[in-house]
C-alpha cells in the first residue's frame, strides 16, 4: 500500500523514533509546529479516527498512556495537546492514523 506512515513503520523511510512496540510508533514530526511535535501512529494501518470500532479501544489506551509516558519524559508537565486531523476539513494530510503531540509553547485556542 503506499502510505507514508506504513512506509515509516516499515523502516522503508526513515524516521526519529521515540518509543517502539509491537503495535505502536512514536516519532518526532518532520516539520515541528511546537518545541516538541510528535506523532504516536498504529502500525496497523488504519485510515483515520472516522474508521475506529469498539476493538480499538485497548489499542488506544496503550496510545494514550505511552503518549502520557513520554510527555512525562519530555518535560511536558506544563501541559500537552493531543490531536487527530480528519479528513479535507479537519486537515488530514496522512490517511494513515495518527494523533499529534504539540508541546513546550502556550497553544492558542480555538484552532485556525
Ligand atoms: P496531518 O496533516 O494531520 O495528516 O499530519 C501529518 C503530519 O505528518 C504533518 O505534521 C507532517 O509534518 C508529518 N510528516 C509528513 N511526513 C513525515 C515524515 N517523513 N516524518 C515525520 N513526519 C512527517
Ligand atoms: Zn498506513
Amino acid at each position: 500500500m503506499d502510505c507514508l506512515f506504513c512506509k515509516i513503520v516499515a523502516g522503508e523511510i526513515p524516521s526519529k523514533k521515540l518509543f517502539e512496540d509491537e503495535q505502536i510508533l512514536a516519532f518526532y514530526d518532520i516539520q515541528p509546529q511546537a518545541p516538541v511535535h510528535f506523532l504516536v501512529i498504529p502500525k496497523e494501518h488504519i485510515a483515520s479516527a472516522q474508521d475506529l470500532k469498539a476493538e480499538h479501544g485497548a489499542l488506544l489506551g496503550h496510545i494514550f498512556e505511552t503518549i502520557s509516558h513520554l510527555c512525562d519524559q519530555l518535560g511536558c508537565e506544563n501541559g500537552y495537546r493531543v490531536v487527530t486531523n480528519v479528513g479535507e476539513d479537519g486537515g488530514q494530510s496522512v490517511h494513515h492514523l495518527h494523533f499529534h503531540v504539540l508541546a513546550q509553547r502556550s497553544l492558542a485556542w480555538p484552532p485556525g
